[in-house]
């Protein structure tokens, strides 16, 4: 049975969509089948996998407000066991739409379940916010993944996530799991880098992935070409940093 990993934190630009892609091309390069589900309406994750969004007949808003079965909506990345669930703009007016239906914080989770027979990994991109989309993604999900940023002000908001976390391991999801913290865009020449690996570590003890994601500028051009970094450029140190925390998903590390 495949495991659902929700990929979460409220702050925009942390690298959420970067790990998801990353991770998923990294999993489905080592024979995993994977799915990568993009509920940002923003839709970054499908355009970075090269999908023409414009051409899109149905996105994940026809599962969450139609009912339409993921089936009917998945596609290939064309990348081997690596398919997507797409977003476009559309999304923009699902939560507020959602609002109005029956048990509205499990829509995803039911559309999802039937899919882990079929998929390894299920892993979701949620949007820059703790709405009704990302409460979505937390009732549905095994675990969640938060990718934090070492910048400035890089735990600002990781409390409100927790309550938020908290609140739906209350009422919506018991056995929602941590899979881990993951440093995003380390630069080990700035002091405020080490200083945040510190800050989080204290804060996340053990539940702090060992590997770090260095700041690495074949990460960023990599989604204008359509492809995760790991085929963009295998070798770049962005793309290690993906294949090893991969393996660390996998508890193979
Ligand atoms: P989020 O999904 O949390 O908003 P993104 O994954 O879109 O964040 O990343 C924000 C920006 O930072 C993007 O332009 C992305 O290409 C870039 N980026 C992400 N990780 C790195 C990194 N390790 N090094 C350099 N640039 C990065
Ligand atoms: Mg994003």
């Amino acid at each position: 049975m495949g495991k659902i990993i929700a990929i979460a934190n409220q702050k925009g630009g942390v690298a959420k969509t970067t790990t998801a892609v990353n991770v998923c091309a990294s999993l489905a390069l080592m024979g995993q089948p994977v799915l990568l589900v993009d509920i940002d309406p923003q839709g970054n994750a499908s355009s970075g996998l090269g999908i023409d969004k414009n051409q899109l007949e149905r996105c994940v808003y026809d599962v969450l407000i139609d009912e339409v079965s993921p089936t009917d909506v998945i596609i290939s990345t064309g990348i081997r066991n690596f398919d997507i669930l797409p977003s476009t703009i559309q999304l923009a007016g699902a939560e507020v739409e959602m609002v109005s239906l029956i048990a509205r914080e499990q829509i995803l989770k039911r559309a999802l379940s039937p899919l882990k027979e079929k998929y390894q990994y299920i892993i979701i991109d949620c949007p820059p916010s703790l709405g009704l989309l990302t409460v979505n993604a937390l009732a549905a999900a095994d675990s969640l993944l938060i990718p934090i940023q070492c910048e400035f002000y890089a735990l600002e908001g990781v409390g409100q996530l927790m309550n938020t976390v908290q609140l739906v391991q209350r009422h919506l999801n018991p056995s929602l799991e941590i899979e881990g913290v993951l440093l995003t865009m380390f630069d080990a020449r700035l002091n405020l880098s080490i200083q945040v690996v510190d800050e989080v570590k204290k804060v996340f003890g053990n539940k702090v992935f060992k590997n770090i994601v260095p700041r690495n500028v074949r990460l960023s051009e990599a989604p204008s070409h359509g492809i995760p970094v790991v085929i963009y450029d295998p070798k770049s140190r962005g793309s290690e940093a993906y294949q090893e925390l991969a393996k660390e998903v996998m508890g193979i590390d």
